[in-house]
Order: structure tokens, then sequence, then C-alpha cells
């Protein structure tokens, strides 16, 4: 069968803007809140000729009961629909022994099953340490995108970008 390489792209941060509270990122809480970041309609739109599109996403903010199901699940289908992703994979958990939790590994392995993925021509694309460990558990290459935020980055990923345009130069 032939194989076909992925991105896989965090969500809040490097699909969409977050809140930024004492430096680290805040997810949003509903779907009017969604500003799509500058630049990524045009690189979903390049890159989904040569590369299946997943959105890997963890939202623990539903079993902190800071949001709710029904809220973040209509921002994701927004942005499937918006940005034509193959398939959105979502944690709600805040447990970091589940497995489908970044930076485990869980929901990318998961996506790489299912589509018959190319592991060696894939990325992950995150805008914090746990994207880029949770890549790198699953045999993808690995781009952070630097914010800056206050947590140290604890990984060496492939490729650190500032701009998200930046990824058009790697991949
Ligand atoms: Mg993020």
């Amino acid at each position: 069968m032939v194989k076909t390489p992925a991105i896989f792209f965090d969500r809040d941060g490097v699909l969409i803007k977050t809140k930024i509270v004492h430096q680290n990122p805040v997810a949003i809480k509903s779907v009017n809140e969604i500003i799509i970041n500058r630049g990524i309609i045009d690189i979903c739109k390049k890159m989904r000729k040569n590369y299946h599109l997943f959105m890997i996403t963890n939202q623990p903010d539903v079993s902190r009961g800071d949001n709710t199901k029904k809220n973040v699940n209509e921002i994701n289908s927004y942005l499937k629909k918006k940005l034509k992703l193959k398939k959105i994979y979502v944690c709600f958990c805040s447990n970091n022994t589940c497995n489908n939790r970044k930076p485990n590994p869980g929901m990318i392995k998961k996506a790489i099953k299912t589509y018959s993925i190319d592991v060696n021509k894939s990325y992950m694309i995150g805008d914090r340490w746990k994207d880029i460990v949770a890549g790198q558990k699953s045999k993808c290459k690995t781009i952070l995108l630097n914010k800056k935020y206050s947590e140290k980055h604890k990984c060496k990923p492939d490729y650190t970008i500032r701009n998200l345009k930046d990824i058009l130069k790697i991949i």
C-alpha cells in the first residue's frame, strides 16, 4: 500500500491564536473567539497537495471543568471544515498518564495507523515542548514555533521557527 506523509498541527498557538496570561498560552473557550493565525490557510492549502493534514490537540480545560466538550468540539469542527483537515484528534484529559495526552504519542500513533502514514516524511508542528516530544515519540520530524512562553522548552526539535510562514522553507 502506498503510504502518505502527514503534517500534524497543534491547535492553540499554531492554527489559531491563544490568549496569553502571565506569559503562558490559554485556550479560547468558544467558536466566537477563533482567530486563525496569519498565513495558516495558505500553508494548509499548499501542504494538502502532498500531505494529509491532522490537528492533534490537548484540551484539558474540559476535565478541569473550565470548558465544555460541546464548546471545544464546536471550535474543532469549525477548524476542520475551514482548513480542510483530514481528521482531528483531541484529548480532554488533564492526567499525564493518559496515553493520548501530549507529550504522549497516542493520538499521533492512532492517525499513523488508521491512515497508513509515512512517518519518516511526516512532521509535527507545535508551540510547546509537549508537542515536540509527542512528535519525537512517534518518530516524526518536529518543528517548534518558538513563542517565548515562560515555560522552558524541554525539548530538542529538528527545526525551530519564529514565523509560521517559515514552515514553507522546511517542508
Ligand atoms: Mg499550542
